[in-house]
């Protein structure tokens, strides 16, 4: 972690908790609540987001609903996004989605859990939106040239997720073997699904 990275979360973590003093001083929340709040985000992982990605696969008029609404398809899987609106953005051969927030750190927590570091960086909010192509061959994704790369901006009300391609080589498989094919970063769009001959 760089210098100045360590003193930006130095900055949140302390405007964190003297916004939080505040609003319990206040009575606005309680202490409890806040750490409930904080537990309940750590039990979202990626898992969830894969579990919505597989049963797209699978199940078509699920995908459909999900393309249409995703805040109210994942809530059939029991998966409840509160007011936020997510957006769910399918990958084709043709298109390939992106997200990022460039204003802060804006992510698909209740699907995804906690962004990784590099989400949040400066670096990446900046210029995954202005060259994504070099960007995501960083990443070692080298699209091909007619393909187009949609670039999705992530607010604090509405949150994409990507749905991937399913890889070839999956007929096999059941819907919970595809689910932990997913990944996370597949999910941003930072990578595909790696076909299941690479994993093997
Ligand atoms: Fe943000």
């Amino acid at each position: 972690m760089s210098l100045e990275h360590a003193r930006y979360d130095r900055n949140a973590e302390l405007l964190e908790r003297a916004f939080r003093e505040l609003l319990v001083e206040r009575g606005v929340v309680s202490d409890a609540a806040v750490d409930a709040g904080v537990e309940f985000m750590y039990t979202r992982t990626p898992a969830l987001g894969a579990r919505v990605v597989a049963r797209a696969w699978f199940d078509p008029g699920f995908k459909a609903r999900l393309l249409e609404d995703g805040s109210a398809a994942v809530g059939e899987l029991g998966i409840e996004v509160r007011s936020l609106k997510l957006v769910v953005v399918e990958n084709t051969p043709m298109l390939h989605n992106l997200i990022v927030c460039t204003l802060c750190s804006c992510y698909p927590r209740m699907l995804l859990g906690l962004p990784p570091d590099w989400y949040k960086s400066l670096e990446y909010r900046s210029r995954a939106i202005r060259e994504p192509r070099a960007v995501l061959a960083e990443f070692g994704l080298h699209l091909p040239a007619g393909m187009t790369v949609r670039v999705h901006d992530s607010t604090a009300d509405m949150r994409y997720l990507v749905l991937p391609m399913r890889p070839e080589e999956t007929d096999s498989l059941s819907e919970a073997e595809c689910a932990m094919l997913v990944t996370r970063d597949a999910m941003i769009g930072v990578a595909r699904v790696d076909s299941l001959k690479n994993v093997l």
